[in-house]
């Protein structure tokens, strides 16, 4: 008997939702298996990688704001 995969899908509702990418040569219905940093399929053995999330900054200190060094108008000359 076919058994329903537990965690392929979520249910929202009325609408299921696929938590797996289904595999691009098997089609769908055959799902890639989730790693740390990869997808495959235990099927015909294609495998990808997810995308690497984005490289964060370093959070190591911002660059000092280079102050504008705005020429001022010379002040206007005191009355005596
Ligand atoms: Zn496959």
């Amino acid at each position: 008997m076919a058994k329903a995969k537990v965690g392929l899908y979520t249910v929202q509702g009325d609408a299921l939702t696929r938590t797996h990418k289904s595999c691009p040569k098997c089609g769908a219905g055959v799902f890639l298996a989730e790693h740390g940093n990869r997808r495959s399929c235990g099927k015909c053995g294609y495998s990808e990688s997810k995308a690497a999330p984005p490289v964060k900054a370093k959070p190591a200190k911002a660059p000092p704001e280079a102050k504008p060094a705005a020429p001022k108008a010379p002040a206007a000359p005191t009355p005596p």
